[in-house]
């Protein structure tokens, strides 16, 4: 677990989403669905069971929520889920949150299965960016990890990303051992050929699904060894800034990069500025941790919204620091699904 560092000195006058370790919150990661049209094996089980729609966020509670959250300090958003295309009005929802004051950055994480369709009238309506979630370069693999996924239909939707402009694009490989851990070199390969970043992201246990996490999942360190063995050293790029979890490196003479999401083996706590509202509206401080925040309960309860501002800031203030794996606390109230990765 990464080090709790000396609160001391910690700031007592606080300007607007800091917490008490002095870590600015800034970016807001927003879970649009539990639903999705794929399901990975280490994400969810095939008979998952969604919520009921009342329990959502409504488009107006969540763009409500929204501009809460930016007149608070929140500049920076990543649509997510389940899978945020899947969402009805998903081109509105993004068109408005684009215009929101304050928002200054949009992405989103997708399977991208939706995006030959989408990219285009997303990127009109002011998505900047998208992560594509792709763990094999194999259409029978991607069969099997994603129980039904077609690969072809993937790489539609990254050419159509492409072509709308969303870059750079980011590809979101998890590593999982017996799946694809024999194909990193192949995903790292991808960078000498294009102008993506690969991120490789060690496999984080949660509820019904935490013992599979935990008996597949694969080192940052040993992915990086096994794609330095056969393609040669990785060189850090120059100017990374410690915000984003995944420092970047280069293999020589390549357009792209590379990236390592360590969540288990080396925790990213330090350079944390994030916090995630499920799609039930709940503002979860650390993405393994159960803490939340019930949001939405409090805005349909009609509570002022300068008391509600208030109490986000204090929940938001006691954000944890460190996950609980090494002392076995699994989060058990939700899969990834149902946080927003
Ligand atoms: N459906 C979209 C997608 O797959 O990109 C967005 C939601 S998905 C939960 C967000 C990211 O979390 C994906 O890159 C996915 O591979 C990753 N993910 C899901 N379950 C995970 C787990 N147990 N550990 C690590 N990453 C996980
Ligand atoms: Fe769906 Fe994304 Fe989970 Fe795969 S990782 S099941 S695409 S939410």
């Amino acid at each position: 677990m990464a080090s709790t560092p000396d609160l001391s000195t910690r700031n007592e006058v606080r300007p607007p989403l800091h917490d008490i370790y002095g870590r600015r919150l800034h970016y807001l990661r927003i879970s649009l669905t539990d639903v999705c049209n794929l399901r990975c094996v280490y994400c969810m089980p095939e008979d998952t069971r969604f919520r009921p729609r009342h329990e959502l966020m409504s488009d107006e509670e969540l763009l409500t929520i929204v501009r809460m959250m930016a007149d608070l300090g929140i500049d920076k958003i990543r649509l997510t889920g389940g899978e945020p295309t899947v969402r009805p009005n998903i081109v509105e929802l993004v068109r408005a949150m684009a215009h929101t004051p304050g928002i200054r950055d949009l992405a989103m994480t997708t399977n991208a299965i939706l995006l030959a369709q989408l990219a285009e009238p997303l990127a009109r309506a002011g998505l900047q960016r998208v992560n594509i979630s792709l763990d094999t370069l194999d259409p029978v693999k991607f069969k099997q990890i994603t129980r039904w996924g077609d690969l072809d239909t993937v790489w539609a939707g990254v050419e159509a990303a492409e072509a709308a402009g969303l870059r750079p694009i980011k590809l979101n490989v998890v590593v999982t051992r017996g799946f694809n851990d024999d194909e990193v070199v192949e995903m790292a390969r991808l960078s000498l050929l294009h102008p993506w970043q690969i991120r490789f992201i060690e496999l984080m246990p949660f509820a019904s699904e935490a013992d599979f996490a935990r008996s597949s999942v694969v080192t940052s360190d040993e992915t990086k060894q096994h794609i330095q063995e056969v393609l040669g050293p990785l060189q850090p790029i120059p100017g990374y800034d410690g915000r984003d979890p995944a420092a970047p490196f280069r293999l020589a003479g390549a357009p792209g990069s590379l990236g390592f999401i360590s969540t288990i083996s080396e925790p990213f706590c330090a350079g944390c500025n994030r916090l995630r509202l499920t799609a039930d509206g709940k503002l979860r401080l650390c993405l393994l941790r159960d803490g939340e925040f019930d949001v939405l309960g409090r805005l349909r309860e009609d509570v002022d919204p300068e008391i509600l501002k208030q109490q986000i800031l204090e929940a938001a203030f006691h954000k944890p620091w460190g996950n609980g794996l090494a002392d076995g606390e699994v989060p058990q109230l939700r899969l990834m699904s149902q946080i927003g990765g």
